[in-house]
C-alpha cells in the first residue's frame, strides 16, 4: 500500500505510475522506474539548436518582422544556414536582441 505525498490519499496502479485517487498526483513504480526515467529525460535533445552554439550573432543584421517567445521583443539578430539538403530552404536561426533566446525559423 502506498499513499500520495501530496495528500495522503491511497496511491492505485496506473501503467507504470501509481496515481492518487484523490487528488491525481502521479510518481513511479519503483526507483528502477524512477532511474529510468531520469535518463530518458536527459536523452531528450528536441528543440536543441545544434549549429548555433557557437554562431556569433552580434554584429549579424537584424530582422524587426519577428516577436520574441521569450520576452516579446520585435528585433533579432540572425544568420541563414543551409540545414537540409540543396532543394530545401535554408533555416533562420535569430537570437533576440533584447534577451539573448535563441530560436529557429523553417521557411
Ligand atoms: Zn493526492
Ligand atoms: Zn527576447
Amino acid at each position: 500500500m502506498q499513499f500520495c505525498d501530496d495528500c495522503g490519499s491511497m496511491m492505485r496502479t496506473a501503467g507504470d505510475e501509481m496515481a492518487c485517487t484523490s487528488c491525481g498526483y502521479t510518481e513511479p513504480k519503483d526507483e528502477q522506474l524512477a532511474e529510468r526515467f531520469v535518463s530518458t529525460a536527459e536523452q531528450t535533445t528536441d528543440d536543441v539548436i545544434e549549429s548555433t552554439e557557437d554562431a556569433n550573432f552580434e554584429g549579424k543584421p537584424t530582422a524587426d518582422d519577428v516577436t520574441c517567445e521569450a520576452c516579446g521583443h520585435g528585433e533579432a539578430w540572425y544568420t541563414i544556414k543551409q540545414t537540409g539538403s540543396a532543394d530545401e530552404p535554408p533555416t533562420r536561426f535569430f537570437k533576440c536582441t533584447e534577451c539573448g533566446n535563441r530560436w529557429r525559423e523553417y521557411n
